[in-house]
């Protein structure tokens, strides 16, 4: 049996380069849970959550990455947001109809792929990449390319496992500031893209890479659990409110009696009355009943 959200980590003794591994389940379905999505949303949701988890595993420091995609097609926004602790979550929008075949293109029609990189100190990074590949991966390789010029290889496999929803990866990327050859990056590419989805998520990631890579000699860290986790809050809430106009505040409450705010993320309800609102505007932290 193997165990599911983990992230793998692992260098190639011989050659300049190391990988990743990750494989979801449980924090797959938490993410789904709650909406509808169609199966191809779910599909891309699950692809998303698979790179943004690879993503996150390469940052070097505290800070968080958004992974989007946005477009004028029927899906017309899938994000997926983790941290370094690999803390992940996600939601997608969707407009008309979605076919059940329906590919990337399709879904997202003219768009692009934005990954926002941002540190818990320093300053925040934006890369934006038109979707020329047919892939995700292929989208997110392209990106490796322009901004880091580190070739990198994403593998990235959705299905489901014992009957739920399931998804793993592997990223494999040339060590900064070393010389792998290419030929042997290709080498090592070519034999990590012969993964078959059953076997990422019913192998132990020991025997995955005994399977992919049994004439290297490979060095297997200790994994990193993965989970589910939403960053929404009451006090993040009450910021947001502070950002809109008065007036456009006083109407809602007149008509409503209070304001409801949603977490598209998590399904969270966030509600101020006219006196919570007036502590917001006193800039006094609003009680605070919903979160411990
Ligand atoms: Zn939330």
């Amino acid at each position: 049996m193997t165990q599911h959200d983990q992230l793998h980590r692992y260098l190639f003794e011989n050659y300049a380069v190391r990988g990743e591994l990750v494989t979801v389940s449980e924090t797959l379905e938490q993410i789904l849970a709650g909406h509808s999505y169609p199966q191809p949303v779910k599909n891309v949701l699950a692809e998303l959550l698979v790179a943004t988890s690879l993503l996150t595993a390469t940052l070097k420091f505290e800070g968080d990455i958004t992974v989007q995609l946005q477009g004028d097609g029927p899906m017309t926004l899938a994000v997926i947001n983790g941290n370094n602790h690999q803390q992940l979550r996600g939601v997608a929008r969707v407009q008309g109809e979605i076919p059940a075949d329906a590919d990337l293109k399709t879904l997202i029609g003219n768009g692009y792929l934005v990954i926002t990189i941002t540190p818990a100190e320093g300053e925040r990074y934006q890369g934006v990449v038109g979707l020329e590949g047919d892939t995700l991966a292929a989208c997110l390789e392209d990106y490796f390319q322009r901004s880091e010029q580190l070739p990198t290889r994403l593998i990235i496999r959705a299905g489901e496992s014992e009957g739920k929803p399931a998804a793993g990866g592997m990223l494999l990327q040339v060590m900064p500031a070393q010389n792998a050859q290419a030929e042997d990056f290709e080498h090592l590419a070519a034999l990590t893209d012969t993964i078959k989805a059953e076997e990422l998520f019913t192998l132990p990631a020991n025997d995955v890479l005994w399977r992919l890579y049994h004439e290297e000699e490979v060095t297997l860290y200790d994994p990193q659990g993965v989970e589910f986790k939403c960053t929404c809050s009451r006090e993040r809430c009450a910021g947001a409110l502070k950002t809109l106009p008065d007036e456009e505040i006083n109407s809602i409450l007149e008509e409503e009696g209070e304001i409801d705010m949603h977490c598209d993320y998590c399904g969270s309800h966030y509600v101020f009355n006219a006196m919570d609102i007036a502590e917001i505007r006193n800039d006094a932290s609003p009680a605070d009943p919903q979160v411990h």
